[in-house]
């Protein structure tokens, strides 16, 4: 690849605690990254404060499952960097630090499910942040689209409606339209916990590994 091409890589990111990874993720990562043409899709393990992680699995095991469900697995790549600081990290951090190494041309696409995506005049430095990445709301075929009346002014400048339309290195706001599967990570953990079988809901390697260090059998 010629430095120029790699300056302009597609690259998704999809942020989450995964705890654990299960195929919820992995084929909504799949399906959107093959929607929206993307090079790389990024999955990026949230950091929680040590209080709020699930007792007896830690951020590094989190990470490692994720890494074995997307080993060899196109175009899935695995960013631990808001695990290695030893606090929680904004989005707008990990899009600067991502900047900083990919350069200003690259196209970044922020993958936020429609709930998070209402919640955006929360965060920090919010404003910011379409300036350094475009915005892909995953949305359900079946979930109202009406947006909150602080995001409705930012939807009618950024929005494009044709996610494939998206223009330039940041930006702008599409809809990705999905249906998700019905698994989560906490029915997992339930399960688990009272010891049945997660098989099917989490890659195979996924599952070695979750039998192998005995993680989630305690009682939440
Ligand atoms: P928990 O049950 O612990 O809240 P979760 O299964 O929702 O976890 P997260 O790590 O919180 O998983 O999710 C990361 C991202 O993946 C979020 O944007 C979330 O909306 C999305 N996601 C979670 N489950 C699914 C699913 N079944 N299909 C598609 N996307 C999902």
């Amino acid at each position: 690849m010629s430095a120029a091409a790699a300056k302009r890589r597609r690259i998704g990111i999809l942020g989450g605690t995964f705890d654990p990874v299960h195929i919820g993720h992995l084929r909504s990562a799949l399906e959107v990254a093959d929607a929206l043409a993307f090079d790389e899709l990024r999955l990026v393990p949230n950091f929680r404060p040590p209080h709020r992680e699930t007792p007896q699995v830690s951020p590094s095991q989190r990470l490692q499952m994720v890494e074995l469900a997307a080993a060899g697995v196109a175009p899935l790549r695995v960013d631990g960097r808001e695990l290695l600081r030893d606090k929680p990290s904004y989005t707008i951090d990990t899009l600067e630090s991502m900047r900083a190494e990919l350069g200003s041309e690259a196209p970044l696409f922020l993958l936020l499910g429609w709930d998070a995506f209402c919640g955006l005049p929360g965060w920090h430095r919010w404003a910011e942040l379409l300036g350094h990445c475009h915005i892909v709301v995953l949305q359900r075929p079946d979930a109202d689209i009406e947006p909150p009346d602080a995001l409705r002014n930012l939807l009618a400048a950024r929005q494009v409606s044709d996610p494939k339309a998206l223009k330039g290195p940041a930006g702008q706001i599409t809809f990705a339209w999905q249906t998700p599967l019905a698994v989560s990570a906490t029915q997992i953990r339930q399960l688990l916990a009272s010891g049945k079988s997660v098989r099917f809901l989490v890659p195979d390697a996924v599952l070695a590994y979750i039998e192998a260090n005995g993680l989630y059998r305690s009682p939440l």
